[in-house]
């Protein structure tokens, strides 16, 4: 089976895209080449993250590789965290400060248009290429679900009355932004 490094360490995404592409590849994370290294996502585009982290690989370990940076799209907050979902919340980041903040910022304002949006940078034998998906629905105004991860307890996918944290992975992986930019690196990749 052909082997393929996926730059990053985050279990959720690796659950993901192995279901995905585990027929015909194996994915290699970064804890099985032992990378612990906190790798830059300076850039201030999604594509130039997922760049930065595919590129980071490529330059130390030599493989072909691809990373996928993700972003919250909030129409009422003019498309905002954006590249900054990661960070939202500033020093103390984690998903649920990230949530709290989102919630408070859009207070009870009606429009709770969204957007998840996923690029994925692949670097084969030094070529780049790129790969996007999006999926829209609604932030809701309370967070349910224990599944998934980041914001999917307040993301409501359109078309649903559940939130992707009350998905199974199975069901999210049929809808979702990092799903649909799999599913094209796939079909580019001749699966
Ligand atoms: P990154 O792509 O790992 O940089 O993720 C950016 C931010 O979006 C982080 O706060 C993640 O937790 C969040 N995020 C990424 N993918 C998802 C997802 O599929 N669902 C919910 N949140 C996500």
């Amino acid at each position: 089976m052909k082997k393929l490094v996926f730059a990053s360490n985050n279990s959720h995404k690796l659950t993901e895209i192995r279901a995905i592409l585990e027929s015909k590849f194996t994915i290699i994370s970064l804890s099985d080449l032992n990378c612990t290294d906190d790798i830059p996502e300076t850039a201030n585009t999604l594509d130039g993250n997922a760049l930065l982290k595919a590129q980071y690989i490529y330059n130390k370990f030599g493989f072909n590789c691809f990373a996928d940076d993700t972003g919250l799209e909030v129409e009422a907050l003019n498309g905002e965290p954006g590249v900054f979902s990661a960070r939202y919340a500033g020093e103390d980041n984690n998903a649920q400060n990230n949530i709290n903040k989102l919630l408070s910022e859009l207070g009870s304002n009606p429009n709770r248009n969204a957007q998840f949006r996923t690029v994925i940078a692949l670097i084969e034998d030094g070529d780049v290429n790129y790969f996007e998906g999006k999926v829209e629905g609604k932030i809701s105004y309370k967070p349910a679900g224990n599944d998934g991860f980041g914001y999917d307890p307040v993301f409501v996918p359109n078309g649903m009355d559940r939130s992707f944290a009350e998905l199974s992975t199975y069901d999210k992986n049929r809808i979702s932004h990092r799903a649909l930019a799999v599913r094209k690196l796939a079909e580019y990749l001749g699966l």
